[in-house]
């Protein structure tokens, strides 16, 4: 139970600074087949995540909260080509 607060502390760091696009993937999880939900920056598994498709690229999301945000105002959160 010691570890029992690092998962949250992990995933805020990650979700900060660590996983951009110059981390190297981490082989021992597969995230790299993850997608980031862009109103929260959760990280959704494509393959079960709620999904959008908005100009021409297709959006993940961790809950229909997520998604109905996003619908509302894609240009809010959609990154800029
Ligand atoms: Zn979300």
């Amino acid at each position: 139970m010691i570890r029992a607060w690092m998962a949250p502390a992990l995933a805020l760091i990650c979700g900060v600074a660590a996983c951009g696009p110059a981390a190297p993937p981490d082989p021992f999880r597969g995230e790299d087949r993850m997608a980031v939900d862009p109103v929260c920056s959760r990280r959704v598994d494509p393959a079960r995540a709620l999904q959008v498709r908005h100009a021409g690229a297709a959006f993940y999301f961790c809950s229909a909260e997520c998604q109905d945000r996003f619908k509302a105002d894609p240009a809010a959160f959609a990154p800029r080509p």
